[in-house]
């Protein structure tokens, strides 16, 4: 995959216009950490084997190399710090929309951040910071999509991909570029207020855990309700069984459908 081929589909103002595509990496996260110094607001990181990949908790993500996703924008936000991790929630609804776009399939968000296709997870998105000072930072969003892959490990049973579900292969450089046109339009509307005013609705008409019950799996307390839909900060709103009404903040928060992963 050449950078060129990216950009050369992508209507971007600003996003991605540097960039760069590696051979092999630890993981894109991780290298536009290294770069952050030096690199521009907007870069774009893409890679075609990652052999250290990470998931939330320091889980991995498994990859195939050639077939998949792999990347990070590098973003040096002007926000609240408090307010950057909605920005994964952002990555979340540019995938979904540049999934359908592209493909027609009914792509959906698991809350927060799981992009899901007839029920099979089929991308993570993992978003770090790094501090520099009290009040700027760079935001690293790293997002893992399965596109060709065809096959999956014994582990990974609710992992799928577009292909899979699709039947057929999908251009990864098309898929890149309308994801970030996207992400472009949502980040604009996002800095207005910095939050999500002007995109929860949006996010609730593809989640696909409005109005299910949810298991909400919290460090050492889990219980059960009806998610909602989230709020203007990205909470999950969950009625609880007692009638109890909570927000649940997506940090170390994991959520499962009652009888699947959905
Ligand atoms: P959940 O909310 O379901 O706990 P998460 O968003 O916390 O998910 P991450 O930790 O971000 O998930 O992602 C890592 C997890 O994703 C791994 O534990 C593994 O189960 C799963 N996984 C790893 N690689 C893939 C893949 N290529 N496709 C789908 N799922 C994967």
């Amino acid at each position: 995959m050449r950078i060129e081929d990216i950009q050369s589909r992508m209507n971007t103002r600003w996003l991605a216009r540097s960039g760069i595509c590696l051979e092999c990496v630890d993981s894109t996260n991780l290298y536009a950490g290294r770069i952050a110094e030096q690199a521009e607001h907007g870069t774009l990181i893409v890679a075609e084997e990652q052999t250290c990949g990470k998931g939330r908790r320091g889980r991995s993500w498994e990859t195939e190399k050639r077939v998949n996703v792999m990347m990070t924008l590098l973003l040096r936000p002007e926000i609240r710090k408090e307010r950057a991790s909605q920005l994964t929630l952002l990555m979340a609804m540019a995938v979904v929309r540049g999934i359908r776009d592209l493909t027609g399939l009914a792509a959906k968000i698991k809350w927060p951040n799981d992009i899901v296709v007839n029920e099979k997870k089929v991308c993570g998105i993992l978003t770090e910071m790094i501090m520099k000072t009290d009040d700027s930072y760079d935001v690293m969003i790293g997002t893992g999509i399965n596109v060709n892959q065809m096959e999956f490990s014994e582990e990974l049973i609710h992992a799928g991909s577009l292909k899979t579900e699709l039947g057929k292969d999908i251009s990864r450089e098309e898929l890149i570029a309308r994801i970030l046109d996207v992400f472009e339009e949502l980040y604009e509307v996002f800095t207005e207020t910095e939050d999500l005013s002007g995109l929860y609705e949006e996010y609730n008409e593809v989640c696909v855990n409005v109005g299910c019950q949810v298991r909400v799996l919290e460090p050492g307390n889990e219980y059960v309700g009806t998610a909602h839909g989230i709020n203007k900060i990205g909470e999950l709103v969950v009625q609880k069984e007692t009638g109890e009404t909570v927000c649940v903040y997506a940090g170390e928060v994991s959520v499962r459908g009652l009888y699947g992963y959905v």
